[in-house]
């Protein structure tokens, strides 16, 4: 069984001392909320800060980007093995990083070779834009995006994956439960073939684009959907805390009763 996924990407919000007090109004409540993994994305200033508040917590701390050199002349970056002393895991790929900041596959690539290699877990994010969505090329370029991304690297647990369709990041216009099934559904077979259908199934993947805590049912009840990547919604500690209870709830109703096409 795999174990939901929340996980906050706070993007480029908050100062550090923002940051502490939004860790401080969800911390003891986040922290009691079970069989659910919680991960806050804080922006790079403020993982020391969180990752202090965090200590002894059951909350695992996430970056948002990291170059894939380990050190060098760099002017202005972060390196995995910087980060590999601060979280666990890092978001790679993200659809801002591709679309503002020139980021390619092969450049995720790479990034996410240098993340295993300093132990840390990527949660790679994929997905299509409008005008690609709308043409019916949703599978090829998720596709691409997963080939590509994940060109010579060896199966491993040591990932997530979150299918974030562009035109829904931040617009307040998710996807439907249904049709993020299909995608995720289509990333997870992609997986088999890439990798094995053991670590395929054993992967989390999640769906990532305007979550909030009133449409975050229709993506948990999906057995296909592990989890969300929430960007807007998880800088607002009772509407983070929300999304995090329903997917425990929701998934613990399903654990006692066997989900669908899964008995
Ligand atoms: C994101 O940026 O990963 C994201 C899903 O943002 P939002 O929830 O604000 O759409």
């Amino acid at each position: 069984m795999r174990i939901p996924f929340i996980a906050g990407n706070w993007k480029m919000n908050t100062t550090a001392t923002q940051a502490e007090e939004l860790v401080q109004n969800m911390l003891d409540r986040l922290d009691k909320i079970e069989d659910v993994e919680k991960v806050l994305c804080p922006p790079f200033v403020s993982l020391v800060t969180v990752k202090e508040l965090l200590k002894g917590s059951s909350i695992k701390l996430g970056a948002q980007n990291m170059h894939f050199e380990i050190k060098g002349a760099y002017t202005g970056e972060i390196s995995p093995l910087m980060l590999s002393e601060l979280c666990e895991f890092v978001i790679l790929g993200h659809s801002e990083r591709r679309g503002y900041f020139g980021e390619t596959d092969e450049i995720v690539n790479k990034k996410i070779k240098a993340a295993l290699q300093n132990k840390l877990k990527p949660i790679l994010c994929v997905g299509e834009r409008l005008e690609e969505n709308e043409a019916g090329r949703t599978k090829t370029v998720i596709g691409r995006q997963l080939s590509q991304g994940l060109k010579n690297i060896e199966p491993t647990h040591n990932l997530v994956v979150a299918y974030e369709p562009i035109w829904a990041i931040g617009s307040g216009k998710a996807a439907s439960g249904e049709q993020a099934a299909v995608t995720i559904r289509f990333i997870r077979d992609t997986l088999v073939k890439l990798w094995n259908k053991e670590i395929a199934q054993d992967l989390r993947i999640l769906y990532g684009g305007s979550v909030t805590s009133h449409n975050i049912t229709e993506f948990i009840s999906q057995p296909e959907i592990d989890g969300a990547l929430v960007g807007g919604s998880s800088l607002k500690a009772g509407d983070f805390l929300d999304i995090a209870n329903q997917a425990a709830a929701i998934k613990h109703r399903h654990l006692s009763s066997p989900l669908k096409g899964e008995e």
